[in-house]
């Protein structure tokens, strides 16, 4: 199993659209693996996780068919997540000779809800709710989506992706809640990669503020480590940065390095 990280940062990007903060105007001078992207990755070649607005930019960064695509799954409806207005390029005069006809995108309520609004009569474009442990079978893998503790109201959701090793992308999310340490333990699953939100890093967040710092973190890796959920084999990487906690690709790695983790960043390709 193959996973390609396609951007590496929180809502705002990093530098972010806006700011002129001296970590972000340090990102702009380094460039590099400093330049994060709205959040995105895909797994092999043809299943995306969520849709930023940043979307063509990583297609054409990373020699990414989107005709080819035939599986879209979407965390949430945060607009760094989902931009679901680009999917009217797949209609029409917009795009001709798809190898893949039909998209399925799999999503949560509150990304259900805006997608149905806009394509749920457009032909090629299927819409399936996702439930909270139900899992997804497409050919040979299992997508099972736990709920985030993020958003409220929107039923965010993280995913484990089985195939012939077994990924946990778990982004926009709080501290997990008790139910998902329970399923996982009882499940027996094993993490051959862990994939965490550490949107903070230093910065202090509460693990009902929705998202992680390595505080956070640190106490997850030990409560799964815990239940065999993970051991020292499992690939551990830290993603989905702020502008607000000076992600500068070289210090982070550095701060992290004790702790066993490591950075992601826009353009990683991980083979499992
Ligand atoms: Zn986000
Ligand atoms: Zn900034
Ligand atoms: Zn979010």
């Amino acid at each position: 199993m193959k996973i390609t990280y396609l951007g590496t940062a929180a809502a705002e990007g990093f530098p972010a659209v806006f700011c002129n903060c001296e970590y972000c105007n340090r990102a702009r001078e380094l460039g590099g693996k400093n330049i994060r992207t709205r959040s995105q990755a895909i797994i092999n070649d043809d299943r995306l996780i969520d849709l930023p607005a940043d979307t063509y930019n990583h297609f054409l960064l990373n020699g990414i068919l989107g005709d080819r695509i035939k599986y879209l799954f979407i965390t949430h409806s945060h607009s760094d997540h989902f931009y679901p207005l680009e999917l009217g390029m797949r209609q029409g005069a917009f795009a001709h000779q798809m190898q893949a006809p039909v998209l399925n995108v799999y999503c949560g309520q509150g990304a259900y809800d805006k997608l149905c609004a806009e394509f749920k009569e457009s032909k090629g474009i299927e819409i399936t709710l996702l439930k909270a442990y139900k899992e997804i079978v497409l050919n040979g893998y299992e997508i099972i989506p736990l709920p985030a503790r993020h958003f409220n109201g929107d039923n965010a959701l993280f995913f484990i992706i089985k195939g012939d090793k077994t990924i946990l992308y778990a982004h926009d999310t709080g501290f997990f809640y008790d139910e998902v340490f329970d399923y996982v333990e009882k499940e027996h699953l094993y993490f051959d990669l862990i994939s965490l939100d550490c949107t903070n890093i230093d910065l202090s967040i509460s693990d009902e503020g929705g998202h992680m710092g390595l505080e956070n973190i640190a106490r997850l890796t030990q409560k799964l480590t815990g239940i065999s959920a993970i051991d020292d084999k499992t690939v551990r990487y830290i993603n989905h940065f702020s502008h607000n906690a000076n992600p500068i690709h070289h210090l982070l790695e550095k701060r992290v390095e004790s702790m066993n983790l490591n950075v992601a960043y826009n353009g990683l390709q991980i083979d499992l």
